[in-house]
């Protein structure tokens, strides 16, 4: 079907076709029409889907009809990190660029003082992370009640990093009446409660995962005797695999800065994004990879959630990650819309466990491959060498448990404390506006200037 028997405006259309999109996604096809006929929409989809388009498309159209007012955004799309907030701003920009509509980005990490001129002056669409949004809405600086679309997306990931009560609140102030779109990878218990409250006679959408279901990605696993070896391991198939572009996920951000550093010292040209960085530094080194500055991206599951980074030929998880949905993030990031990509994942015996529950939620043995050979052995069964070093590692009990475990040094990377955090600090009487408090920003926070993707932009 094409993107015109979707219902979508003739600009549009062409919008989408300028991009080089013919022919819609699973999860645009059944989405588009629902949303432009107004109906809620909980839609199961993962990054890599399509999902963003299905949800900005319908919305520019919406919107084409009506008044911007100030200090009232038009609409809402809530998301949980900056990087993610910024992707779908540049989709709007790029989608809605034959439309007179007005944006605006609400994250931190960015001055409120032009967020807020911004909204004054009347915004159509508003991208917000929901801390920075609660943050202006208890300032008095921003209106809700004249919002009649909401977007929820990542709900899961929302979730993950404690922003549901915060949604709810927001949820709260908006008319009862609007229209709510929400899109999560997964569908825990909190967040079917949270559409059960706030959706009504929503339609629902579930698209295949990617990880499971897309035949684009090639997965191996490269049995490494211990974790000492992976630097070397991962070398010889950086040089071996005909690799273009690649990011390489570790769990740890010391691993992360270690590896990049090493890299580089072997003469790849390599970068790193990770929680500990600033802002500006991490869209920096962003930039340099989408620009082709740099092929080789180390990174952190946070930093890199989501990232819309295209053409990347080769995922390499340094570390197989702790939570198995991670793997199907990281892999995600290459196969992605039609493109083929390869996916290694290298296990020491540390890692056993961790690519067991993998294999678990993804219903598949991954191969084994022969970094010497160069070939994969499709052997149904675990690897001789994988199950001597199951066998030799410490018992069960002395592995940290899924539950027990420390919290991930990898921090979700929170725009601001969520709610539950936030809620000991005074109220808003009783402090002083960030902007008298710290008129350069907060410590750490990126000060500099906006790229134009991050700022305010009409469309
Ligand atoms: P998303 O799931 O929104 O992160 O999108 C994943 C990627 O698919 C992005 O690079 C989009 O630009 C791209 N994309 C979106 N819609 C289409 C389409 N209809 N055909 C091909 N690629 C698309």
């Amino acid at each position: 079907m094409p993107f015109a028997d979707l219902g979508l405006s003739p600009e549009l259309v062409q919008a989408v076709k300028a991009k080089g999109y013919d022919t819609p996604t699973p999860i645009q096809a059944q989405a588009i029409p629902s949303v432009l006929m107004m109906r809620d929409l909980i839609a199961i989809a993962q990054t890599g889907t399509g999902k963003t388009a299905s949800f900005v498309l319908p919305m520019i159209d919406i919107l084409a009809h009506g008044r911007r007012r100030a200090m009232m955004p038009r609409s809402l799309i809530l998301e949980p990190t900056r990087e993610l907030a910024a992707q779908v701003a540049e989709n709007f920009e790029a989608y809605g660029k034959n439309h007179d509509l007005k944006m605006a980005l609400l994250i931190g990490g960015v001055q409120m003082g032009d967020q807020v001129k911004a909204l004054n002056e009347g915004v159509d669409v508003l991208i917000a992370t929901p801390g920075r949004l609660m943050d202006l809405f208890e300032r008095g600086k921003i209106l809700l009640t004249g919002c009649d679309l909401l977007v929820i997306d990542e709900a899961d990931r929302m979730l993950d990093m404690g922003f549901i009560p915060d949604i709810e609140t927001i949820c709260s102030k908006l008319p009862t009446t609007r229209q709510t779109l929400l899109f999560s990878a997964t569908m825990p218990p909190p967040i079917k409660k949270l559409a059960d409250k706030f959706l009504s006679n929503p339609k629902s959408i579930e698209v295949a995962r990617p990880a499971s279901a897309n035949v684009n990605i090639a997965q191996h696993k490269v049995l490494v005797p211990s974790a000492r070896n992976k630097r070397d391991v991962l070398r010889t198939l950086l040089r071996s695999d005909n690799v273009s572009t690649a990011m390489i996920f570790a769990n740890r951000k010391t691993t992360v800065r270690e590896l990049n550093k090493s890299l580089q010292s072997h003469g790849f040209s390599s970068g790193e994004i990770h929680g500990d960085m600033d802002q500006s530094s991490r869209i920096a080194t962003l930039d340099q990879f989408k620009d082709g500055k740099i092929n080789i991206l180390c990174c952190s599951d946070v930093a890199a959630r989501g990232l819309d980074v295209k053409g990347v030929s080769h995922v390499f998880n340094f570390d197989t990650p702790w939570h198995p949905d991670d793997y199907v993030h990281r892999i995600g990031r290459t196969g992605r819309a039609g493109a083929t990509g390869r996916a290694f994942t290298l296990v020491a015996p540390e890692d056993l466990e961790a690519i067991d529950n993998v294999e678990k939620l993804t219903g598949m043995k991954i191969p084994v491959y022969e970094v010497e050979t160069g070939k994969t052995s499709d052997k149904p069964e675990r690897a001789p060498r994988e199950r001597k070093a199951r066998e030799e590692r410490a018992p069960r009990e002395d592995k940290p448990r899924r539950e027990a475990r420390a919290p991930r040094e990898e921090a979700p990377a929170r725009e601001e404390a969520p709610r539950a955090a936030r809620a000991e600090k005074p109220r808003r009487e009783e402090r002083p506006r960030r902007e008298e408090r710290e008129p350069a920003g907060e410590p750490g926070e990126w000060n500099g200037p906006i790229p134009g993707f991050l700022g305010i932009s009409a469309l």
